[in-house]
């Protein structure tokens, strides 16, 4: 019994680990770190709110008073600030060894009508941040000859729906520096994956969890018949953040209770 607990934590365990994840303040996010705290690792939580990020700090260590969980408050889409407070926090707190890039966002609209400022935003806030963020810890990491980056893409990696062309073209294009990050950084001893998740209950699916016509086509469209819970994407993301993973690289896992296996 011992020796399989010794097995699993020597395999999926992240004590002594630091993961930093972007846009944990609520949603996907908070999940994936309060997930990653409870395997061991510590934490790392990040927004631009500072009152929702030290809330979200503060509901962590309710839950776990031991953890140890740090507030990293920075706009993912300003190269300079991503690389400045990662420097800050290697220098002062030490090495982070595993980035969840999870913050983005999403805008509704007809492609015909859809504002060129969105098109922008939405590139910045779910392309551009996975560049700005992953180089600045990178850096840091081919230094050190590990470290595991997990980007999260989503359903629309691989599927289009109406009215969300730029949100599809924007997770596309993670899939691919996903697949770019480890073809340049598999060599210096990192591992970078991503997870596309399907439908899950969040403040960014506020408005289609509040629709009941959609929700009905969801439950028939998903051959699980359901919407996801946040914590279901928490063993994907310990299984790419631990050893377990040692060899796997490049890879997009969706976690979507087969939505994107059928028609
Ligand atoms: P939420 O809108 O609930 O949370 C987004 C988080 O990102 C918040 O903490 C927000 O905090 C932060 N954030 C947004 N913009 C920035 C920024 N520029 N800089 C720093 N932090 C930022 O989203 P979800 O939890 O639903 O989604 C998380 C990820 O999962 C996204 O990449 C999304 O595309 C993806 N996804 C979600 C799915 C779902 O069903 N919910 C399905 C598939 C993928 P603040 O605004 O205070 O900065």
């Amino acid at each position: 019994m011992t020796m399989q607990n010794d097995y699993l934590e020597n395999t999926f365990g992240l004590g002594g680990k630091c993961a930093l994840i972007t846009g944990s303040s609520q949603g996907i996010g908070f999940a994936l770190a309060l997930g990653l705290a409870r395997a061991g690792a510590a934490v790392v939580l990040n927004g631009r709110n500072e009152t929702k990020v030290q809330h979200a700090r503060d509901e962590i260590l309710a839950v776990l008073p031991n953890a140890s969980v740090h507030a990293l408050c920075f706009d993912v889409t300003d190269h300079e600030a991503a690389r400045k407070a990662v420097d800050n926090f290697e220098l002062s707190e030490g090495p982070i060894d595993i980035l969840v890039n999870n913050a983005g966002m999403q805008h509704r609209s007809p492609l015909e009508d859809f504002p060129a400022e969105r098109f922008e935003a939405l590139l910045r806030t779910n392309v551009s941040s996975v560049f700005n963020v992953g180089q600045a810890v990178a850096r840091y990491m081919i230094g050190r000859g590990r470290g595991k980056i997990i980007n999260i893409c989503s359903v629309q990696t691989a599927l289009a729906r109406p009215g969300i062309a730029p949100y599809t073209a924007t997770k596309g294009a993670v899939a691919n520096l996903t697949k770019g990050m480890a073809t340049d950084w598999a060599k210096h001893g990192l591992q970078c994956n991503a997870i596309a998740p399907g439908y899950f209950e969040t403040p960014l699916n506020a408005a289609l969890v509040a629709d009941p016509e959609f929700t009905s086509w969801l439950q028939k469209r998903t051959p699980a018949g359901r919407w996801g819970k946040v914590e279901e994407l928490v063993g994907a993301c310990i299984f790419l953040s631990s050893d377990a993973s040692s060899f796997v690289n490049g890879h997009v896992l969706f976690v979507d209770g087969a939505i994107s296996a059928s028609l």
